[in-house]
């Protein structure tokens, strides 16, 4: 088996808050374990959320943490010309259309929502578009085609009708901008990325994310999809609230082991990792022979969309 590789791949719309340093140290571990490499990979594609600063503060947060990418940091924003390439090899495919809907066109549409609280596309604009363009979406096959099914470490097996859950999806948005779908996929595979570990509220876009490797033709990684910090409500913590982000070192680090349910020892940040990596594969193969079957995401997801109030992401 090749050297795994991981990535921990943050938006810079703020600083690193505590539940992204728990998708940081969880795909840090996951792929240290094992002997494999670690990237940092900064999500810059979303122009509107965009933070100036916000990268370098990151980076430096992960530093203090021990954090370091193996390689040097991608940075989305510049990744637009292998986005224009994916899309236009699934233009030449016949498998992504240009669409005209506006938000509204799709509100009247009476379309309804799905699990992760937006509406399902009814496929207005798959003949063509019925004014400018303003998007693009892929074409999601119909009928078993457009069934994934897929193995999350933690969540067991899951199948999500991505054709019933979310319909036909954007890839570039009305505003220009590359949708996180299409840039997610090029660049995990680009990167060569053997091993996604991210959080469980990323586990509702698995499913639109290996639809879109098997029309680029694209190998899929293996999945792990971590625990959630949640406030006592079980809310996910969201980074609003908490514009100073996480204070890096061994608290801050202790903090996160705990919430994957590694408790750690040491008094230095890397007496901590050490300790974490210690525990690691037992935590792992915990959580392979304990996992539920089916139903984790969709549940996943439609609890994140109602506690957060909206179906972004
Ligand atoms: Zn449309």
């Amino acid at each position: 088996m090749s050297t795994p590789v991981g990535r921990f791949a943050p938006s810079p719309s703020g600083p690193l808050h505590a539940g992204s340093l728990v998708a940081a140290l969880g795909s840090w571990l996951d792929a240290r374990a094992r002997g494999g490499r670690w990237l940092v990979r900064i999500e810059d594609v979303d122009t509107q959320r965009r933070v100036p600063g916000a990268d370098r503060r990151i980076l430096q947060q992960l530093e203090a943490c021990g954090l370091r990418s193996d390689e040097p940091v991608w940075w989305q924003s510049r990744r637009g010309e292998a986005y224009a390439r994916a899309l236009d090899m699934l233009l030449r495919a016949g498998t992504t259309y240009p669409c005209s809907c506006s938000r509204r066109d799709l509100q009247r549409s009476g379309a309804p929502l799905g699990p992760g609280g937006e509406r399902i596309y009814p496929g207005t604009c798959r003949t063509g578009p019925r004014g400018p363009a303003r998007a693009w979406r892929l074409r999601v096959p119909s009928g078993d085609a457009a069934c994934v099914r897929w193995h999350c470490a933690r969540l067991g097996e899951q199948r999500e009708c991505v054709d019933r859950t979310v319909g036909d999806f954007v890839l570039r948005r009305a505003d220009g901008d590359w949708a996180y779908q299409l840039a997610v996929v090029v660049d995990d595979a680009a990167q060569q990325v053997s091993d996604v570990v991210r959080g469980e509220d990323l586990a509702g876009s698995t499913a639109r994310q290996i639809l879109l490797q098997r029309a680029l033709g694209l190998p899929t990684p293996r999945y792990l999809h971590l625990p959630l910090l949640r406030d006592a409500q079980g809310r996910k913590l969201s980074k609003s609230g908490h514009a100073e982000g996480v204070v890096p070192g061994v608290p801050a680090l202790r903090d996160a082991a705990a919430v994957l349910g590694l408790h750690v020892r040491g008094a230095t940040v890397g007496e901590v990792l050490e300790s974490a990596l210690r525990g690691w594969p037992r935590l792992r193969a915990r959580w392979e022979s304990a996992r539920p079957d089916g139903g984790g995401v969709e549940d996943a997801r439609a609890a994140d969309a109602r506690a957060a109030g909206t179906g972004s992401a």
